[in-house]
């Protein structure tokens, strides 16, 4: 395959096995992402801030069960079209810009990052992909 008709779908391919649901210090929410979620889930934003938020220092997460995995986690992500940005980025992140080495340690947790590609093609579908979510909403 010529690298430059590789697109976004060819690096990663999300085998849906949830490892990235689980620890890894958690899930940042934006007042956007919480209003989304209330809206999807039918509740108050206040109740979800309340019951499936967390602090961290001064920045809420996304409440983890006992098992490290995130409270909207039930094999799959329960509230998906409305999931927050930082899950709708992934793997998709400016670290991987700035350092394509972050690609490679990152694709030892995530089964769905392909690393057989040439660095400058995963950097330039990686800015392509921040570039669309940059356009959506926050
Ligand atoms: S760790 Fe990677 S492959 Fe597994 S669910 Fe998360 S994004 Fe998909
Ligand atoms: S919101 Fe969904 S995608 Fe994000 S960590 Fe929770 S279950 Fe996973």
């Amino acid at each position: 395959m010529p690298f430059n008709n590789v697109t976004s779908s060819d690096i990663f391919k999300c085998m849906q096995c949830g490892e990235c649901c689980k620890g890894y210090g958690g899930t940042y929410v934006s007042d956007a992402d919480i209003r989304a979620i209330a809206d999807y889930i039918n509740k108050s934003p206040e109740v979800v801030r309340a019951g499936y938020c967390q602090l961290s220092g001064k920045k809420l997460l996304i409440r983890q069960k006992e098992d490290g995995f995130c409270i909207f986690f039930d094999k799959l992500c329960t509230i998906h079209p409305v999931k927050p940005r930082m899950c709708r980025a992934w793997p998709y992140i400016k670290s991987v810009v700035a350092d394509v080495n972050n690609w490679h340690i990152m694709s030892s947790m995530c089964p769905g990052i392909q690393t057989h590609f040439p660095d400058d093609v995963i950097v330039r579908c990686v800015s392509e992909e921040i570039d669309k979510l940059d356009n959506k909403r926050k």
